[in-house]
């Protein structure tokens, strides 16, 4: 079941997390999670403090339907391809 804790990010509990295989990511440039504060994404590894910090980051952003549009990193990537696919005339 989806929550808004009280940094207004969404959180998943533990039981929607087993549910979905461990694997939510919505933003198409997530890749995983390792143990503790690890997280990898296309254009970045993350290490968090601890795995609070990356649950509350990956839940608010990556994981999140409206959240990771807003992410600065999947914005980059964004421009990334479009550059790396843009037509030349
Ligand atoms: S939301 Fe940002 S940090 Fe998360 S997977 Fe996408 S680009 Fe990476």
């Amino acid at each position: 079941m989806e929550k808004i804790n009280a940094s207004g990010l969404m959180a998943v509990d533990a039981e929607s997390e087993a549910e979905a295989g461990g694997r939510l990511g919505i933003c198409p440039y997530y890749k995983k999670e390792r143990g503790g504060g690890q997280m990898n994404c296309e254009g970045a590894t993350f290490r968090f403090p601890d795995r609070l910090a990356r649950r509350e980051y990956v839940y608010g952003f990556c994981a999140h339907p409206e959240g990771y549009k807003m992410c600065p990193l999947k914005i980059a990537m964004d421009h990334f391809y479009e550059r790396k696919y843009a037509y030349h005339e």
